[in-house]
């Protein structure tokens, strides 16, 4: 087996994924000397090795095929499987999102591989390679190693800092033929719903609503300081239940699971179930108005009164201080 990395990269609408970018620097971390590969996978996605190769990527292995197009498991595994033949790493790493969720247990399960999933951490000890990860809903944190055979991780996005953009950098670029069969999906289009622009998964601030907000108007000051601050926009599953927003800005243990730099919940009470989701945020400011809510044990600024009064006073201030003129 040689000393090599694969790092399988992840394209949405024609660009690299952050975190694709963040695995490339977890690669290069428990690397110790051996090459670090990106893979790109898609219809038309050779324009991508560049940016793979100026954040540390050594080599591209580039697959284009008109039925990779969109994102399909049998596809997809299909081609993975073809790379690692071809390349023999001992260690893969990918993001944990949606498609590195659905795909990585197939191709370790195909490989054999130990896999760990959704680490947060990676360090090297000797000749093994460490890996930190959350339990219990994020209340405890876990280390664990690969010692025998293809290590395989994802990583969950937002915790791995990419490294530095070097333009100069230069690396190797190879075009890879696959040959796919048997793909018992067909992607006939896809819709996409409008969630403000800032993807929430890989957002840096999030501005979240709880049952506080009231009803749908109430997400449109937390919108406006989602808008200045360059933010998404999250909710609690109490907010998604009582229909003020869509499902999908859901966050917790069965939502989305984020950790932005900065944290905001507003009118958000912190049940286990929320916190599961947000809680290894850098930052979390809460604004609630019981001074008894569980959120406050978690944040690390607090401010107890009514969301209605304060967050239009906060956005207000933060657009001076930024010297944001108008947000459209
Ligand atoms: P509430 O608990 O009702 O809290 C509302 C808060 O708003 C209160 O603290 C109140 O003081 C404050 N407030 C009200 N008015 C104002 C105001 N004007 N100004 C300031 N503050 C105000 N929940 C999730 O979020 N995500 C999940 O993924 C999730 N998964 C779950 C899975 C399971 C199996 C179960 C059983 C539950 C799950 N839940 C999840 C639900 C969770 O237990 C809570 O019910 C939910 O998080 C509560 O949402 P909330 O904080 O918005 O509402």
């Amino acid at each position: 087996m040689s000393n090599k990395v694969l790092v399988f990269s992840e394209v949405r609408d024609g660009e690299l994924r952050n975190v694709s970018i963040e695995a490339i620097a977890a690669g290069k971390m428990q690397a110790d000397g051996a090459e670090v590969v990106g893979v790109l996978v898609g219809e038309s996605v050779a324009h991508l090795s560049g940016s793979l190769i100026n954040y540390g990527a050594d080599r591209v292995v580039v697959v284009n095929h008109p039925d990779l197009k969109n994102y399909t498991t049998d596809g997809y595994q299909q081609a993975y499987m073809q790379v690692i033949e071809s390349e023999n790493p001992n260690f893969i790493i990918m993001g944990h999102t949606a498609m590195g969720k659905d795909l990585s247990p197939r191709i370790a399960m195909k490989l054999k591989a130990g896999l760990i999933s959704d680490a947060i951490g990676i360090e090297r000890d000797g000749s093994d390679v460490i890996f930190t990860r959350p339990i219990y809903s994020g209340k405890a944190f876990e280390k664990k190693r690969v010692r025998d055979g293809i290590v395989f991780a994802t990583i969950r996005p937002n915790n791995i800092a990419p490294l530095e953009k070097d333009v100069t950098r230069e690396g190797e670029v190879v075009h890879f033929n696959v040959v796919i069969q048997d793909i018992r999906t067909v992607i006939q289009n896809v819709i996409r719903k409008a969630t403000g622009g800032v993807d929430l998964s890989e957002a840096k601030i999030i501005v979240s609503g709880g049952r506080g907000v009231k009803d749908s108007e109430g997400f449109k000051p937390l919108q406006e300081l989602a808008d200045v601050l360059g933010g998404a926009v999250g909710a609690s599953r109490g907010a998604c239940d009582a229909g003020y927003c869509d499902y999908a800005l859901q966050i917790g243990q069965t939502g989305k699971v984020v950790t932005p730099d900065l944290y905001f919940a507003i009118g958000i009470s912190g049940a286990i179930q929320h916190m599961a989701g947000m809680s290894n945020s850098k930052v979390i400011v809460a604004i609630n108005k019981d001074p008894e809510a569980p959120i406050f044990k978690a944040a690390d600024y607090g401010i107890v009164g009514d969301l209605f009064e304060i967050v239009p006073i906060l956005t207000e201030e933060l657009k001076n201080a930024l010297n944001v003129k108008a947000v459209v």
